[in-house]
């Protein structure tokens, strides 16, 4: 096989909404680690480890055991049958997410863990109306486009359930406002009241946000805005669910979860991406109030299948063995600082945020113009030196970096070096 015959049969077979990165799409055939090959032998530094999903590297060495002894002893039950796995996986969530979060529910994918999450805080409170983001993404079902705040991303679907408010982004790099934090007393948070009071029959479900916004382009919100933001819907009967798809399970540092960072309990929290390294797996997490509201009838034939179940399980063992969360603290504070030292170099990098190896670089030109043809020179240049990185921003300007967590520092070097001279290139 070859690069060019993949990439003619994609085109050939695909639906045209896959759309992939670079000129010439790179075809992956194997990875190990940190380093991915494509078909013709060419190897590359993973920066972005499959959006977030290779969480600690890949074809792991002990992961790819589990999921080989568990694919040898059963694949598949469905959930009419209890199995092992399963609530092996559900009691270790419970045991390393904050507060009184309980009870699981599992399904494939992050959209799935987002649309479980809606109908139960629905469920639980009566309620229909739910609050979201400018700038987030939840998923591709209808439901979950509809509450993500990109025009790109809802256009398939179309803006088709009624009930969903997008508050303002706590986006301070463009505030809506016009404001500066810290004198703007987080005007983003505070404004969710009046959205509520104007804009939803006065009571809410649930607000669903990312602790940090990731296709959003990393967005980070200032640290006192989801106690504001958390207050006030809890005032008006809301539930608040931390969709940590693409920040959970340490990639923030010192943490297991994003919201961790803030100093809010969410209600419910919801699972995919990194917490199996790549198996598919989505879950739901919530309070056993709100799980126990969830009595009619749902089921998902492959959620909790025992595979991807024992992925994670290994994944979480794994990550816990390492002490990753600190070793993301320690090695995402030494690459954020190469990275301002790149934003000190480059003018094309108007700011540098993030926590841990969730890390962006938002790339503009003068009045902050997004730099858009600028980043597609930048990833074409990265790709010819051997490191992929990602891409994220309502204008596609945003360069996300974030590496399995396992990287060490002589990876970051070299990736830095790289981003040096494809920055000096353009
Ligand atoms: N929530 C967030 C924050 C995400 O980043 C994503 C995927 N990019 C999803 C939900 C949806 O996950 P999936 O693609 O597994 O459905």
């Amino acid at each position: 096989m070859d690069t060019a015959t993949v990439n003619q049969k994609h085109k050939e077979y695909i639906f045209p909404c896959v759309t992939n990165y670079y000129e010439t799409p790179l075809a992956i055939k194997e990875g190990e680690g940190l380093y991915i090959r494509d078909w013709e032998g060419n190897k590359y530094l993973d920066f972005f480890g499959g959006i977030l999903t290779v969480s600690i590297g890949h074809c792991q060495t002990e992961i790819v055991e589990e999921i080989q002894d568990q694919i040898h002893t059963l694949q598949h039950s469905s959930t009419l049958y209890p199995n092992y796995p399963m609530v092996m996986l559900a009691e270790k969530l419970a045991q390393i997410t904050p507060g009184r979060l309980r009870k699981s529910f599992f399904t494939n994918s992050g959209t799935e863990a987002n649309e479980t999450a809606i109908v139960a805080a629905q469920l639980h409170t009566g309620v229909k109306e739910i609050i979201a983001l400018r700038h987030s993404y939840h998923g591709r079902s209808i439901l979950a486009s509809n509450l993500t705040g990109h025009a790109s991303w809802r256009a398939a679907a179309g803006t088709a359930i009624p009930g969903i408010t997008h508050a303002v982004s706590p986006y301070c790099f463009r505030c809506a406002f016009g404001l500066t934090y810290p004198s703007c007393d987080v005007r983003c948070a505070r404004d969710i009241e009046e959205l509520i009071k104007t804009t939803t029959s006065g009571k809410i479900a649930a607000f669903i946000a990312e602790p940090i916004q990731g296709v959003g382009g990393f967005i980070t919100p200032p640290k006192e805005y989801f106690q504001v933001a958390a207050g006030i819907v809890r005032k008006y009967g809301g539930l608040f669910i931390s969709d940590e798809v693409q920040t959970g399970f340490g990639r923030t540092g010192t943490k297991w979860f994003g919201i961790e960072h803030w100093g809010v309990e969410p209600d419910m929290m919801t699972f995919a991406k990194g917490l199996a390294n790549g198996s598919p797996i989505g879950a739901t997490i919530a309070t056993p109030e709100v799980a126990d509201s969830f009595k009619a009838s749902s089921i998902s034939t492959f959620g909790g299948n025992p595979v991807s179940m024992r992925a994670g399980i290994a994944t979480i063992n794994y990550m816990e063995k390492h002490n990753l969360p600190e070793h993301v603290e320690k090695v995402g504070n030494y690459l954020k600082d190469k990275l301002l030292e790149l934003q000190d170099k480059y003018s094309l990098i108007g700011e540098v945020r993030g926590m841990g190896l969730i890390l962006g670089m938002e790339l503009v030109k003068e009045k902050k113009e997004p730099a858009v043809n600028e980043i597609l020179q930048l990833f074409e240049n990265t790709k010819k030196k051997g490191l992929l990185i990602g891409k994220g921003g309502l204008y596609g300007n945003v360069v996300r970096i974030t590496p399995p967590m396992t990287v060490e520092k002589s990876h970051i070097a070299e990736a830095v070096k790289i981003l040096d001279q494809s920055f000096a290139d353009i």
